[in-house]
């Protein structure tokens, strides 16, 4: 079957969606698409989160519904078992952000074993995830990726994030469940790699168990995919990667400036489009050492990987290749892929409504521009509309 327009068919893609979710979404998605609107509800609901305004209500029936699949995992099972039903399996998320304490640092790295250990029994959920900060804080891995001396209590906090990552690591080869770990701000980034360079050396002895991620709107991540790759070669381990195009340019773009140094993005979006483009094709070419997790909602580069697996004869169903994406964004890739065979996962946030709000936050300001995402949201779910009225 010709996989040309396989992202238009809006009756697989929305056929979860009762008519009445399906015009909440909408709504969501026109309000979001104006500027000023998230400016101004940014401001408003950290005021009101601050000054302990009862909010949870009105954020859990807009944003929280439409892009969390509850404030536990438990909470998120009848969605991750409906999306099972049509193919598409779960990514458990723990998208609380921004806590810099030992126990929310312990209390994260519990949550993500018992996500493995929940996986393990779970077909809907074959892979995890971690976010770097959700182990350790920000300045330890700035230090670190800088090259700046620990003081010994800083050591030994740096100690327990490696004791951290070993564990889950080790826990995700024993069960058998893929690992992913998220990429943040590239001024940390340099520790993560280190680290997690290091585990896949322990743990991806037999095939790729833990994957990093590469940002491919950094201009330098290619050269460093091809050294991994030697590295990993000489040294006879796998590689796994989920690659993506980045989710923080403007904070990056502001650092390098007022720091005075170049920016580490690519000059333009046509620059980043390509070497995402790249690394796919340079991972699908050398995919019996690395495995590929593409998180991606740009079409065009979903339909090249549909396209360079067809001309490798790479099975649709390869256990090396996925697509991820977003919970609710994105339904008509993950579902009309799903549909077809090909490997599908979404990324399922949870945590309490207060603490995932900068990843609302993120997700609203990242669908502002009507040119891009949310234009193509908007008319997929218009179209979708029009459909089930005809
Ligand atoms: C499953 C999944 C997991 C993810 N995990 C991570 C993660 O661990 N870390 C992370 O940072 N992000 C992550 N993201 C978010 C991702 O990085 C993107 O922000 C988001 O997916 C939008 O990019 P896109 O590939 O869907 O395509 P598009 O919508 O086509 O591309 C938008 C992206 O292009 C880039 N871009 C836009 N304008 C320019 C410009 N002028 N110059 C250069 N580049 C430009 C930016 O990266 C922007 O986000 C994840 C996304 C998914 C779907």
């Amino acid at each position: 079957m010709s996989t040309e327009r396989l992202f238009d068919n809006t009756e697989i893609a929305f056929s979860l969606k009762s008519n009445s979710e399906l015009n909440r979404a909408y709504l969501l998605f026109k309000m979001i698409s104006y500027e000023p609107l998230v400016k101004v509800g940014k401001s408003l609901t950290n005021f009101a989160i601050n000054a302990n305004l009862p909010v949870d209500s009105v954020i859990r029936a807009t944003v929280f519904d439409h892009f969390c699949g509850g404030i536990n995992e438990k909470d998120c099972l009848p969605v991750i078992d409906a999306m099972y039903e049509k193919g598409v399996s779960s990514v458990l998320d723990f998208s609380v952000e921004g806590k810099e304490v030992d126990s929310f640092f312990e209390a994260a790295s519990e949550k993500t074993l018992e996500i493995i250990k929940f996986s393990q029994n779970k077909e809907a959920m074959p892979i995890a995830v971690f976010k770097p900060t959700g182990f350790g804080k920000p300045t330890l891995y700035v230090k670190k990726s800088e090259g700046i001396s620990f003081t010994s209590e800083e050591q030994k906090q740096w100690d327990r994030i490696e004791e951290r990552y070993d564990m889950v690591c080790k826990l995700a080869k024993e069960r058998d469940v893929e690992l992913l770990i998220d990429a943040e701000e590239s001024w940390m980034q340099k520790a993560v790699d280190d680290l997690v360079s290091k585990m896949m050396q322990k743990y991806n002895t037999e095939k790729p168990i833990v994957y990093n991620t590469l940002q491919m709107y950094r201009h330098d991540r290619m050269a460093f995919l091809k050294e991994e790759l030697e590295h990993a070669e000489a040294n006879g381990y796998f590689l796994g990667y989920k690659i993506v195009r980045g989710a923080y340019m403007e904070k990056e773009n502001e650092r390098a400036l007022k720091k005075g140094y170049p920016t580490p993005i690519c000059e333009s979006k046509a620059a980043t489009d390509d070497n995402f483009n790249e690394s796919a094709k340079f991972i699908l070419d050398h995919l019996d050492r690395i495995s590929l997790f593409a998180g991606t909602h740009n079409e065009a580069s979903s339909y090249l990987i549909l396209d360079l697996m067809k001309e490798k004869g790479i099975a649709i169903n390869d256990n090396r290749v996925w697509f991820g994406q977003l919970y609710g964004m994105s339904d008509n890739i993950s579902f009309n892929l799903a549909k077809l065979g090909y490997n599908v996962a979404k990324y399922v946030p949870f945590g309490p409504v207060k603490d995932v709000l900068p990843y609302l936050i993120r997700r609203a300001e990242e669908n502002t521009s009507v040119a891009g995402q949310t234009g193509r949201e908007l008319m997929l779910l218009s179209k979708e509309k029009a459909r089930r009225r005809s």
